[in-house]
Order: structure tokens, then sequence, then C-alpha cells
């Protein structure tokens, strides 16, 4: 892809671009062609289902070996396809936000004429590189708002980029991490707009394990990045917010304030909850930390601060759902104490 014509390595690289999937075409990949779940690039998509389970931080490029290049590439699509199938829009979130860090993991380590060639072709940006210049990218500050406006951090701001003539200058990282907000939109998008799959009865199967996979999934991440916080206990409100958080989807600067200060409420330890948000999303680390302590009131004004309560909470369209319970509080913190006494008396009492 760097001036040449790319090779089935790239595509098994970058199976997202356009180039992959014009290769698809020409190869005429097809569902129903697969008959088994042994077959090596079912087996592959259902690694990458699985892997997009784990925190984002363990996520690393896997190799591709020489003569797979190709059940590599197939394995893509049919992971996509398997998705749809399984039906649930928080694997899908996970997987949209895999396969985009392996791009970045791919990317940060290919030379600037690839990143631009990607960039160009497959996203239209209007993205060059000068050897000579410090940073030596120059993207357009459309592009750079589109992706960029989704990150919180102050040094994301446009204000706070070197801007000439409508470009912003930028090194290598931070025009990978970019790219890699457009790769997972792309991918996400890719899955939602995807007619119904109608899967061949030889994976059927798989389509069912996978299902209970990622229902597991819920359950036993909630359990290690919650700790002793009940899970079960949350009210749907919190539930969702939690689970948009941990499915990489951008949730409104009110929405994480509520659910932070509601988890420090129940008791979570700051490190847990900082914790949970780095190893979920790529949210800068100090800056979380920060804005956690200063919720709990450890910085800044030393007010401890309270989520908020339901009126508010439907104010902001943060209220998916009333359930039962939910007509005897007022608000998400009331909801929790009192669904812990009703499990408790059911004879679940919480972990230690
Ligand atoms: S009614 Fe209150 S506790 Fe129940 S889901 Fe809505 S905001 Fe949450």
């Amino acid at each position: 892809m760097s001036g040449e014509e790319p090779t089935i390595i790239d595509h098994a690289r970058y199976p997202f671009t356009k180039q992959a999937s014009e290769k698809l075409r020409q190869i005429g990949f097809k569902l129903e062609d697969f008959r088994s779940p042994e077959e090596p690039p079912v087996a592959r998509a259902r690694e990458r289902i699985e892997k997009s389970a784990k925190p984002l931080k363990e996520v690393k490029p896997p190799e591709i070996f020489q003569g797979s290049e190709e059940y590599e590439l197939l394995s893509f699509p049919l992971a996509l396809a398997l998705a749809k199938a399984v039906g649930d829009s928080y694997l899908w979130r996970r997987l949209a936000l895999y396969e985009a860090r392996v791009a970045r993991g791919r990317l940060e380590a290919e030379d600037p004429g690839k990143i631009v060639k990607i960039a160009v072709e497959n996203f239209g940006w209007k993205l060059s590189f000068n050897g000579k210049s410090h940073p030596p990218f120059r993207l357009h500050f459309a592009d750079y708002l589109r992706n960029a406006s989704r990150f919180r951090e102050e040094e994301w701001k446009l204000v706070n980029q070197r801007l000439a003539g409508g470009y912003v200058q930028l090194t290598k990282e931070r025009v990978v991490r970019l790219l890699e907000e457009e790769v997972k939109r792309l991918i996400q998008s890719r899955i939602e707009r995807a007619p119904e799959v109608e899967v061949p009865e030889p994976l059927r199967g798989l389509v069912e394990e996978l299902k209970a996979f990622y229902a597991g999934v819920r359950k036993v991440l909630s359990r290690e990045e919650l700790g002793r916080v009940r899970f079960e206990a949350f009210p749907p409100c919190m539930a969702s917010l939690y689970f948009d958080l941990s499915g990489g989807r951008d949730i409104p600067h009110i929405g994480r304030f509520t659910l932070t200060a509601f988890l420090i409420n129940l008791g979570m330890p700051i490190e847990e909850i900082v914790r949970l948000y780095v190893s979920v999303t790529d949210f800068d680390e100090r800056m979380t930390k920060y804005q956690v302590e200063h919720i709990a009131g450890l910085v800044g004004g030393k007010t401890r601060y309270r989520p908020l309560n339901c009126g508010r909470m439907k104010t902001h369209g943060l209220c998916p759902r009333e359930e039962e319970l939910c007509k005897r509080v007022r608000s998400p913190l009331a909801y929790y104490r009192l669904k812990v006494k009703q499990l408790s008396k059911a004879g679940r009492p919480g972990k230690t």
C-alpha cells in the first residue's frame, strides 16, 4: 500500500480497507460456504470475538504467519457476521473497539506513507507527511475535529493544537490514535447496518456458544471490575451507563460524572474506579485519577459529590426505564441499597 499494489498480507493486516473488501469480493466470500466451526477462518473469527472481551490494555496485534494470510482475511467478515447473528450490541461495540485497537497497534509500526494512504483512500482525510517539519503530519482541521472531539483531555482540544492554514500539525502517534477512532466507527457501523444474517446450519451451534460466552462476559467483567460492589443490585440507569462505558461507547460528561459518584458512594476504591475507566477505554490515567478524586472530594473543592437523583437523571435522558423497584425510590443510590437488602433476604449475601 506504499505506492505499490497492496498484497494479501496488507489485506490481512488491514481487513477493514476498501482494497481488502475488493479482495474478498474476488475470492467470493460467502458465509454459507463455511461448513464447520473447525475450519481455520471460522476458528480464527471465533478467536477475534473472544479476544474482544478482554480489557483494551491487553490488546496486541496477533502475528500473521506465512500461508495463513487468506484465513486471516476471511476471518474478519466472518467475525462481523457471527457478531451480527449473536445480536448483542455490546459485543458489536467491543468487537469494533478490539479491531480498531489491533489496527492501531499495526499502524504504529508502519511507515508514514502507508498511514497517509490508508487514511486518504479509506476515510477521505486531507493528510500529508513532511519529514522535515516537526511534528511531521498535517491534517485538515475538519478531519481532526471529527475524531478528536470525542476525546475529553485538554491536550486534544483544537485550541491547544499547532494550526496553520486550516491544518493541524501532528505526530505519528496522534495520527494513528485518530485513525483508530475512524476504524472503530467504520466497523461498528458495518455491523449495525448489515442485514440480518442467515447462519448456515453447521455454524448455528457456534452462534449459540458465542451468545452464552458474551452473556457470561458481561457478568465476569462486572464482577472483576467492580470488586465488592454488587452489580446485580445496580438500577437500570447505572447498569446501562456501566455497559456503555465498558463497551467503549462515548458516554456524556454528566453520565460519567454520575456513574463515578455512584461508585464512590458505594465505597468502591478510587484506584479501582480509575482502573475501570482506563482498562475499558483509553482515558488518560493521570487526568482520570484527578477527576475521580475530585468527585470523591479528595482534591479541589473537597466536596464529595452524590450521583444525580432520579428526577435529574430523567431530565438528562439517563433513565432508560423504570423497574418495579424504581417506583419506591428517588435516587439510584436508594435503589441499590434497597436491592442489596432484598438480595440478602433472598439468601444471596454480598461478596467478601
Ligand atoms: S427511576 Fe431512578 S433508579 Fe430507576 S432507572 Fe430511572 S434513574 Fe435509575
